[in-house]
């Protein structure tokens, strides 16, 4: 390798690195292996929650850094023996950069008062997480367990969903849309989280970075617009639009088949010195 850069790899999980329907990654598996011993760190960055991310990590034995509910707060590496038995333990973020849920909540039951109506995961028991996610009980308890956002399903109009952004947008709250739901979040994305990690890892490193980032929906746009390499994976959706145009890469499978083969290529594009930095 003759690159000055060093690569960073953030990745979307479900529908991009994790199936949207099995949640599996194993036909990613080969360029995880080889990334890994490229030491370039596979930074998942998702709108799930610590706990699940925490779990992933152990499956997958990665031991990088990793961004929790959709940009909301950035955390150093979980320990490579975590396991289910302190599941009730939440370690402080490295940064911060999304709201409280309990004060997301609070927003909720007044646009409920206003007569938005909608559903989400403080509204159901484990059991009905269980049915809106096709997670198992683990799983879903893990995915239960949030700490900054509040994942919803819309249940009016288009128009009512506009007005109900809209709405919670005047609590300096932000509501995005992603494979599943529509999150209620902090004023944050998964594109800052991407840039503040950056800018820290030079900062700690002194080394030029490069980023890569793949996603599959919305609530990737961000993301994928902050990053000097940009990969969308394809979905049952057609791709959204980006305004960045210079090394933007779109996979023709989907989840991490698509991880795979765009992965893979990037790969060796980096190797060759191909890439480069446009953020
Ligand atoms: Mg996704």
């Amino acid at each position: 390798m003759n690159t000055p850069f060093k690569l960073l790899v953030f990745t979307d999980m479900d529908g991009t690195l994790l199936d949207h329907h099995t949640y599996s990654w194993q036909s990613a598996i080969s360029t995880i292996s080889q990334l890994k011993l490229l030491n370039i760190p596979i930074i998942c960055n998702t709108s799930k929650t610590y706990q699940e991310v925490k779990q992933l990590h152990f499956s997958l034995s990665l031991d990088s850094p990793f961004i929790v509910e959709n940009g909301s707060a950035i955390f150093d590496s979980a320990p490579k023996n975590s396991n289910n038995n302190n599941s009730a333990t939440q370690a402080e973020p490295m940064h911060l950069i999304g709201a409280n849920r309990t004060d997301i909540l609070d927003c909720l039951a007044l646009a409920r008062q206003k007569g938005f109506k909608f559903s989400g995961f403080n509204d159901w028991s484990v059991k009905q997480v269980i049915q809106h996610t096709g997670l198992n009980q683990t799983q879903a308890e893990q995915s239960a367990a949030r700490a900054f956002s509040e994942p919803l399903i819309w249940q009016d109009t288009n128009v009512k969903k506009h007005e109900f952004i809209h709405f919670v947008e005047q609590y300096q709250y932000t509501a995005l849309q992603g494979g599943r739901f529509l999150s209620v979040q902090g004023q944050c994305d998964k594109g800052q989280a991407l840039k503040w990690y950056a800018k820290y890892y030079e900062q700690q490193t002194g080394q030029p970075v490069l980023t890569v980032a793949l996603g599959d929906s919305g609530n990737d746009i961000a993301m994928l617009e902050a990053a000097d390499v940009a990969v969308w994976i394809k979905s049952e959706k057609p791709f959204p639009q980006l305004n960045k145009i210079e090394q933007v890469y779109y996979s023709t499978k989907p989840g991490p088949k698509g991880w795979q083969q765009t992965m893979a290529h990037i790969l060796h594009l980096y190797q060759s010195n191909q890439l480069v930095k446009t953020s």
